[in-house]
């Protein structure tokens, strides 16, 4: 208690800032492993872990996720404060960043984490009692860490026109700089209009992404790429996305294709693709979910039968991205019936002609009409219908049938860190837009952003979206490591895609009732940022592989 009152007395930032989040990372590590154990024990049997019993004990499963998750953004907030401080770059608008975020996460493990605005991941879900959690409780990120003084001093800081440096070193920076002029320049001022018209992306935007290398960014130069790492596909996927999702999410399809490609791939099927891909030559969609098949996508059905030099293809797909105007579909099909789970499943690479809002598939055997959104346009959705479509035998990926899900598997890693940087994207827009309608709108004499109750909302935007940014980034350095890193942009992707939400719907709060209005590009930012917790693994299916993941013997 002393210790607290001469905390209290130094202002709003704590004076051991640091070792409070490095404390408090350590000691949230302890909660988790604690909660781990009472889990484990209670639902595992000889080291496993049934379906059903999983199936059965979701909710305290998926809170051992989120929990995890918090852990690890606790963790990352610190790692985020000891690299800036190495360099003296943690100045006041960081250690206020980093000190309410680790301080609202620490409370809501203690209290209860959002899974969404209405399930809640209790200590007591976890079998965690009061002296389980009381070191945690007696950080004092727990009661001076996100305070009202704190927020109050964040958002002069942001009013003032303030943000806080994201740890990125000097070539990183230079690329965001590059990215966000392009979007400033081409995309800002057009994507509301796009998006109400329900426009593509114009082809001239796709080429000049191109030309600024955004499809070849992690590809090794082997193949035509620029062989970069991860860590700068999410900040070049996050500037992007802060303009447009959608121009945010064309690498995205790039990247699923890539990374099939160089995991699973022949090396002719490697020299015949990437360089074009790369170049944007050709464009590439994924073609796996089907009406009945989403989350399970393991037990599809549509069918791929042999008949000489080609496969035919008959079946249902949905949900399909930018089929109309794409080159090439990696197609997820089932090439052996008597299998029914996810052994029979092959992967191809199927070259389609391009085609148009008019006449979107002419190729024999492929069919399929557009699926109306509410936001993620500019790329369109279609349902698609295969009937007898040829696709050739040598495009079978990696030459061997069976091994389709497995190869997808591959691309998940990379695939998420990249949506949770898009989702990243998406929240700071939104943070942008609902922070200068506070700086402009003015009720009861005085701009709105002066009540606490719409700085608040400001302040934890910022900070949220600093912690899923950090969580990103940490999973795209394990993933250029080297490492394993399924867990950690897992957390990243679930994580990102809440905050996303929670911003954009705070942002459209801000903004009153014009936030309801088409003509404000709030709207838009809330439409896309729903589909964030749906697509690339719903939230729930992110937190039961997290949480399988986790008590089979993850880190
Ligand atoms: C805008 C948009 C773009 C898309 N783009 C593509 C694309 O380009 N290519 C492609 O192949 N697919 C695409 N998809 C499909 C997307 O990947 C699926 O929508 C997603 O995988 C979820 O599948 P589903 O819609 O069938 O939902 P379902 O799997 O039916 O799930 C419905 C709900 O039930 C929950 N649920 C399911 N199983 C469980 C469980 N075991 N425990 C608890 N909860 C569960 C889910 O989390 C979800 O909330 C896109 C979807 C959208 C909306």
């Amino acid at each position: 208690m002393a210790a607290m009152e001469q905390t209290r007395e130094a202002g709003p930032i704590l004076p051991n800032l640091a070792a409070c989040l490095s404390d408090a990372a350590t000691e949230a590590e302890a909660v988790f492993a604690r909660a781990k154990s009472r889990l484990a024990s209670k639902i595992m049997a000889g080291g496993k872990l049934a379906a059903d019993v999983l199936d059965r004990e979701q909710h305290a499963a998926h809170a051992l996720a989120w929990l995890a998750t918090y852990a690890s953004t606790i963790r990352e907030l610190a790692r985020y404060g000891e690299r800036l401080g190495d360099e003296n770059r943690f100045g006041e608008i960081e250690r206020l960043t980093a000190q309410i975020a680790a301080g609202e996460y620490l409370n809501q493990i203690l209290g209860g984490i959002p899974m969404n605005q209405g399930e809640w991941a209790r200590p007591g879900d976890l079998g965690l009692t009061q002296a389980d959690v009381a070191r945690l409780a007696a950080n004092p990120l727990h009661a001076l860490g996100n305070s009202a003084e704190v927020r109050a001093r964040f958002v002069a800081l942001m009013v003032a026109g303030q943000s806080a440096d994201s740890g990125l070193d000097a070539t990183l920076a230079e690329m965001r700089g590059t990215m966000a002029r392009f979007v400033a320049d081409k995309v800002a001022p057009h994507a509301h209009g796009w998006h109400l018209a329900n426009a593509y992306v114009p082809m001239q935007i796709v080429e000049e992404l191109a030309d600024l290398g955004v499809f070849a960014l992690t590809l090794p130069e082997e193949f035509g790429g620029l062989g970069l790492s991860k860590e700068s596909m999410c900040v070049v996927s996050e500037e992007l996305s802060r303009g447009w999702i959608a121009v945010g999410s064309l690498g995205t399809r790039a990247e699923i294709a890539c990374e099939l490609i160089l995991c699973g791939g022949t090396e002719e099927q490697k020299h015949k693709w990437l360089p074009k891909i790369a170049s944007g030559e050709i464009l590439p969609t994924a073609v796996f979910t089907e009406p009945n098949t989403g989350s399970d996508l393991g037990s599809l059905s549509t069918r791929a039968v042999r008949d000489g030099d080609i496969y035919k293809v008959t079946g249902n797909k949905t949900w399909i991205t930018h089929p109309v105007r794409a080159d090439v579909m990696t197609l997820l099909v089932r090439t052996n019936p008597n299998e029914t789970g996810y052994r029979g499943l092959s992967m191809f690479l199927a070259e389609k002609p391009r085609g148009s809002d008019a006449n979107p598939f002419p190729a024999a055997g492929m069919s399929g009409s557009e699926i109306e959104v509410l936001g993620y346009r500019g790329m369109k959705e279609y349902e698609i219908r295969f009937d007898d479509f040829a696709v050739k035998a040598e495009n079978l990926l990696g030459g061997l049938e069976g091994q389709g899900f497995k190869q997808l598997m591959q691309t998940f890693e990379s695939a998420r860190i990249q949506t949770a940087a898009r989702a990243v994207g998406v929240a700071q827009n939104a943070m942008d837009l609902g922070l200068q309608y506070a700086m402009d709108r003015t009720q009861f004499g005085k701009a709105i952003v002066n009540f606490p109750r719409i700085a608040g909302k400001l302040a934890m935007m910022a900070a949220e979206i600093m912690a899923a940014r950090q969580l990103t980034f940490h999973a795209a350095r394990e993933k250029d490591a080297g490492r394993r890193c399924d867990l950690e942009a897992g957390m990243a992707k679930l994580l990102a895609a809440r905050v996303a939400w929670a911003a954009a719907d705070n942002a459209l709060q801000i903004h009153g009732g014009n936030g309801f209005a088409l003509e404000y590009q709030i709207s838009r930012v809330l439409c896309d940022a729903r589909i964030l917790s749906i697509f690339e693994g719903a939230a729930e299916i992110q937190a039961q592989v997290i949480a399988r993941r986790l008590l089979e013997g993850g880190n």
